[in-house]
């Protein structure tokens, strides 16, 4: 039976650099096709931290070179970040589709996502971005900005901002016509762009990023989709992870789920929001499921051979 399915693509499915990228995302359409060719219905979301950097950087260092040059805000820089990474990937899925004879558009849309201007986590700053400078140079940047810098753990001083949750996505009923009118789409890269509702209608773009293993969670709510895929660099969630006595785990509740991360298995910031997502997508409605797998593996893991499954 055909499904929908949102894949969210870890950073693996894309490397670090232009190169890496260009080769990454062959291997990666491959692994979203061969979901297609099953009849599924797919909608693609990945993450942007890595690319997001280098353009935040680049886009510096133009300040520097040129005094007249305003500094681009981290929302543009996110913009620019979903229009890269998505050209790179609809280019790749069209290539693999047509490789095999399947005829079906393939687009990436920019997408906005709305957060609450009164999340607390605008008073906690965690994401480290950009460059490491010196206490010198952060003071510099932060009495010129206004930007929140910290020391990062011994490297150096970085901005910092903040990682608030996602509300709502602006763009979902798009990508819902384009997705129920046969089309592959690449949406709410990076998680979206992070903007706040104003008066007026207007939306005006935070310099926060929001993680995209959450937004792909809502996007998926949202879309109502079937099932919701992370693909990542491990095959199965484990608890006590890189401990002599790890276990990996084909299926999870949503409240053994919780039960384990209260007790602390999954890393924050890393495998802990994928775990938390996928419990809540479960949560949802019933017949939902979840699945955390590694990229090479998603066909498998759909047909339930491997993998780590959440479902009520
Ligand atoms: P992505 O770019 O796909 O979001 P992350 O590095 O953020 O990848 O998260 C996936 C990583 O989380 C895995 O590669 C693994 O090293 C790590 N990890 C932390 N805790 C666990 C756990 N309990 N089980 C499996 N992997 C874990
Ligand atoms: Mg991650």
């Amino acid at each position: 039976m055909s499904k929908r399915i949102v894949i969210a693509l870890g950073g693996n499915a894309l490397g670090t650099t232009l190169k890496e990228q260009f080769r990454a995302v062959r291997i990666t359409a491959k692994a979203i096709v061969d979901l297609i060719t099953e009849g599924n219905e797919v909608i693609i979301t990945h993450g942007n931290g890595p690319q997001v950097g280098i353009i935040n950087n680049a886009m510096t260092a133009l300040t520097h070179e040129d005094a007249k040059q305003a500094i681009t805000p981290l929302s543009v820089c996110g913009a620019m970040s979903e229009a890269y990474i998505g050209y790179d990937l609809q280019s790749a899925l069209r290539e693999e589709l047509l490789r095999r004879d399947i005829h079906k558009p393939v687009c990436t849309l920019i997408t906005q996502t709305v957060v609450d201007k009164d999340d607390p986590a605008f008073q906690n700053p965690t994401k480290p971005i950009g460059k490491f400078l010196t206490e010198e140079e952060a003071r510099e940047v932060a009495a010129k900005t206004g930007y929140i810098m910290k020391e990062d753990a011994g490297r150096g001083w970085r901005r910092y901002v903040a990682s608030p949750l996602p509300v709502s996505i602006v763009e979902a009923p798009c990508i819902k016509i384009l997705s129920d009118g046969g089309a592959v789409v690449v949406a709410c890269g990076g998680g979206g762009i992070p903007v706040v509702e104003e008066e007026n209608h207007h939306l005006r773009g935070v310099g926060a990023v929001i993680d995209k293993d959450f937004a792909s969670e809502l996007m998926a709510e949202l879309l109502d989709a079937d099932m919701l895929i992370l693909l990542t660099a491990v095959e199965k969630v484990a608890i006590n992870f890189n401990k002599e006595n790890e276990q990996w785990l084909s299926a999870l509740t949503p409240d053994d789920a919780d039960r384990y991360a209260a007790e602390g298995h999954f890393a924050p910031g890393s495998m802990l929001p994928k775990v938390q997502a996928a419990a809540k997508f479960a949560r949802s409605k019933p017949g939902r499921r979840a699945l955390i797998t590694a990229l090479e593996k998603a066909k498998d893991g759909i047909e339930g051979k491997t993998g780590t499954m959440f479902f009520q």
